[in-house]
């Protein structure tokens, strides 16, 4: 689950790292009026939204007075934010937070996250922060340094400092900086975080360390155990079809093709969507609806698949190992039979009692198409979707078809 920027800089503060006063505002008044209690003379306008990039899109705007404040806002609040990490749809602007303008020396890149291959909290920094960390990559990666961190003691503060020197930070900040990685990290850990971008960190014009930026992405696994982290939850931020997705335990992405895939596990879902593409069709989504593909997940998933407009055909694949291909079957029944769907739906059964579920879905009367392989499956849901199946498209399941 990612937060806002002003949210993951309340709580790093929490944690000892410094931060510029900021307020949040709703709106272009409540700006104006909450800058001039911050005081200064100039601020900065930033566009709270879950993406970074915010800079280069127009995001984050330097003011020097009321005006501008409110000239600033209006470009913003009921816009949609477009960056190069949001997709051509954007992410709508309902918050904004008003900090004052920084004036500052240097930018560094931090950022702490979890190196699967490690299994560790790795943290990677780098002294040309300002920057996207994948351009820092590309055009300066002698300057990342990279540290990981091990579990059984956490970030000790030798390790701290051997990232500061590496950074070149000067030695009368050491202890800021140490103190600066200290405090992400335990906020890292205590929270179950999976991520935390400080970019820019900045060594301000009058020698402090502060955090400009902030993100913070928590393990929506973990969040169980982190009650006031689950209330910083913005649907606004989320794709409507996730966010109904994840309310209901399925995991579901939404993509832009016209194939809506149905698919225990993971693996087997990443595999329908790249077959789907092999065989020339694109998929509309990526959906795991977990190992059980009870009735009830099957047809939480058909109505889930539907409430996508794009969708004109759907691929149900099944690999029942624990589970058992007549139990999906009776599922994929029960399901169209309560929740018919005016589109081609082609079923793909594999592993156990697969004839038995094979036979449920011949003789159940519905206008299912049988596929045996990944392959076939795929194959038949792309000429399904182009209509080869036999002409019209919308014709294959209707309410009372059996
Ligand atoms: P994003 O990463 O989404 O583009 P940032 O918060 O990093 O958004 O802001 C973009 C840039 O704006 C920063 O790299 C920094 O140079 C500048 N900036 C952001 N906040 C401040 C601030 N409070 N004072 C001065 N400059 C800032
Ligand atoms: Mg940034």
């Amino acid at each position: 689950m990612d937060i806002h920027e002003y949210q993951a800089k309340e709580i790093l503060a929490g944690f000892g790292v410094a931060v510029p006063p900021g307020a949040l505002a709703y709106s272009p008044e409540q700006a104006a009026y909450r800058a001039r209690e911050l005081g200064g003379d100039r601020w900065i306008v930033k566009a709270q939204v879950h993406a970074g990039g915010r800079g280069k899109a127009g995001g984050v705007k330097l003011c020097n007075n009321d005006q501008e404040i409110v000239d600033a806002c209006e470009g913003m609040f009921g816009q949609r934010l477009v960056t190069h990490q949001t997709g051509p749809e954007g992410k709508g602007i309902y918050r904004v937070y008003v900090e004052g303008a920084v004036p500052f020396e240097r930018e560094i890149y931090l950022g702490f996250v979890l190196d699967r291959s490690s299994q560790r909290v790795m943290i990677v920094a780098s002294s040309e922060g300002g920057m996207e960390i994948e351009e820092i990559s590309a055009e300066k990666p002698d300057s990342i340094v990279r540290s990981s961190v091990e579990p059984a003691v956490g970030l000790r503060e030798f390790q701290a400092r051997e990232i500061a020197f590496a950074l070149k930070i000067p030695p009368a900040l050491t202890q800021q900086m140490v103190r600066t990685l200290m405090g992400c990290y335990r906020a890292f850990r205590d929270l179950d975080a999976t991520m935390v971008e400080v970019n820019p960190l900045v060594i301000t014009s009058d020698n402090r360390i502060l955090a400009l930026d902030a993100k913070m992405t928590f393990d929506g696994n973990a969040l169980f155990r982190h009650q006031q982290i689950s209330e910083l939850r913005d649907k606004s931020q989320e794709d409507p079809r996730e966010s109904r997705a994840a309310d209901r335990g399925l995991n579901y992405i939404g993509l832009t093709g016209n194939i809506g895939c149905i698919v225990n596990g993971a693996g087997l879902a990443m595999a329908t969507m790249d077959t789907i593409k092999l065989a020339g069709g694109e998929p509309a989504n990526f959906l795991d609806i977990g190992g059980g593909a009870t009735p009830e997940r099957v047809a939480k998933a058909f109505r889930l698949v539907m409430s996508d407009k794009n969708v004109e055909a759907v691929l149900v694949n099944i690999f029942a190992g624990i589970n058992r291909c007549d139990w999906v079957a009776e599922g994929v029944v029960q399901a169209l039979t309560a929740n018919p769907v005016d589109v081609p739906v082609v079923v793909r059964l594999a592993g156990t009692n697969v004839e038995a579920g094979l036979k449920i879905l011949n003789e159940s009367g519905l206008p299912i198409i049988a596929a045996t392989s990944l392959m076939d499956a795929a194959e038949k849901a792309v000429a399904a979707w182009r209509g080869e199946n036999g002409g019209d498209k919308v014709h294959y399941i209707k309410a009372g078809a059996n």
